[in-house]
């Protein structure tokens, strides 16, 4: 399978090439040539499947010519050795629990996949690989456990200084080994500039192989939509299907999640509306009622991953519906939530109905309740664990509430070592070339 920009102002490559390389030369990302589509007749039996059976399933239509059967099983099985189960709510509503990998958030899913890919291209590589990796929290955890203790691969993860938890920092500053935390004096967005730039410097890559693991990488995006397959096999075997239209709402911020669930539609998941939950960062609920895009800085919220100004893969939906605001206006609900909002969903969806959202999770939750028609069946995605934004969470609910899942303890434990950074490009680059030689 190649792969185009989408800027489309630079040759296909091939697999192998989009996952080292990451952005495409003209600055673009990387979309698969074809997006094979299912038979109707594994919708029909896809409630017999495993959840790693139906990835495997997904995972050949993108990557069957390119990696041999045996390997892409290999990768596939080890990438998902936890669940992604659905949950119940409400008599509608259920939450697909993205949060049960070793970072509790769902970027576990992409980031794995991808450093075993990365691992089974890269062999016998002489040259060390450097991972550069911008997070806004959850990313930098999920790509640096990923990537920990692999062979041949440094990662660099760019974060902004004082915006993320106290445990999302913990998951990533303490890793040591091949895991390099950059402190960033400044935003997400500066964080992501960084990197951006650094691809783009042709005389830096002259002397390091760069490649990212952001969700603009095609081995992570793709694979996140193996667990919209799995939310649909899961509910139809709950016989929740059976006359009712599946809804999916996906809390976003860069829209690689959202991205992967529209490729899955497209593939034949039978899904009838997608809805992108936003919090008050929302140039793309702008985008969807008014036809214009306009990235602007972001701002700050509780629900901080999602804390995206200028979302990168916008571009890939865009390149998706060939820029057609009807098309895409239609397959994409937008909703947009104040953090005021956002804490009363939390408290709301704990006291009612027993259940703990954590905040980008409030923000689908929301959606549904207010989306969904008789007939129709929702589920959003749960995209991390609570416990991961224990501040915030336990300031609506009540202190003490929140037991943290011994996967998460363990990191507080670790002690942090991070570089401070400036914004500024000059010293990055400075920075990069010192520490690689
Ligand atoms: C990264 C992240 C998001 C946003 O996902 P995108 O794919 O960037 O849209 C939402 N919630 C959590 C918890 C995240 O970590």
């Amino acid at each position: 399978m190649r792969y185009y920009s989408t800027n489309k102002n630079t040759p296909d490559v091939s697999l192998k090439e989009a996952v080292v390389k990451g952005l495409a030369a003209d600055n673009g990302l990387f979309m698969p040539e074809r997006i094979e589509k299912f038979e109707p007749a594994f919708f029909d039996g896809i409630q017999d499947l495993s959840f790693q059976e139906i990835a495997f399933e997904v995972a050949k239509k993108f990557f069957g010519e390119d990696i041999e059967e045996a390997k892409l099983r290999e990768i596939v099985y080890d990438t998902l050795q936890f669940d992604c189960p659905v949950v119940k709510v409400t008599d509608s509503i259920y939450s697909l629990e993205l949060f049960h990998g070793p970072t509790l958030a769902f970027k576990d899913v992409g980031a794995r996949f991808m450093a075993r890919l990365l691992n089974h291209f890269l062999g016998k590589q002489e040259k060390l690989v450097n991972v550069l990796v911008a997070t806004s929290g959850d990313t930098g955890s999920a790509v640096a456990n990923g990537f920990l203790g692999v062979d041949g691969i440094h990662v660099y993860v760019l974060y902004p200084e004082g915006k993320v938890s106290d445990i999302q920092e913990s998951q990533f500053t303490t890793l040591g080994q091949n895991i390099t935390a950059l402190e960033v004096e400044g935003t997400f967005d500066d964080c992501q500039h960084l990197v951006k730039t650094a691809f783009l410097d042709e005389e830096l890559n002259q002397k390091l192989v760069l490649t990212s693991a952001n969700s603009i990488n095609v081995a992570r995006f793709l694979p996140q939509a193996f667990y919209y397959f799995n939310a649909y096999a899961r509910l139809k075997e709950a016989g929740k299907l059976d006359n009712k239209k599946l809804v999916v709402s996906v809390p976003s911020g860069n829209f690689g999640n959202l991205t992967a669930g529209l490729i899955a539609a497209e593939m034949g998941l039978p899904v009838k509306q997608f809805i992108a939950a936003n919090n008050e960062n929302d140039v793309v609920f702008e985008y969807l009622e008014s036809g214009e895009y306009k990235p602007r800085p972001s701002v700050e919220t509780i629900a901080n991953a999602m804390d995206v100004g200028a979302p990168s893969n916008f571009a890939r939906i865009l390149d998706l519906y060939k820029h057609d605001h009807a098309v895409i206006s239609t397959m994409i609900k937008g909703y947009r939530y104040s953090d005021e909002q956002i804490r009363a969903v939390i408290l709301n969806v704990y006291k009612e109905q027993n259940y703990l959202c954590d905040p980008h999770g409030a923000c689908g939750y929301q959606s549904l309740s207010e989306y969904l028609a008789e007939d129709e069946i929702g589920v959003y995605l749960e995209t991390a664990h609570p416990a991961k934004f224990t501040e915030t969470v336990e300031n609506v609910i009540g202190k003490g509430k929140i037991v943290l899942p011994e996967k998460l303890a363990d990191f507080m434990k670790g002690e942090k070592q991070s570089e401070q950074m400036t914004k500024d490009y000059d010293n990055f680059r400075s920075f990069l070339l010192k520490s690689v030689v």
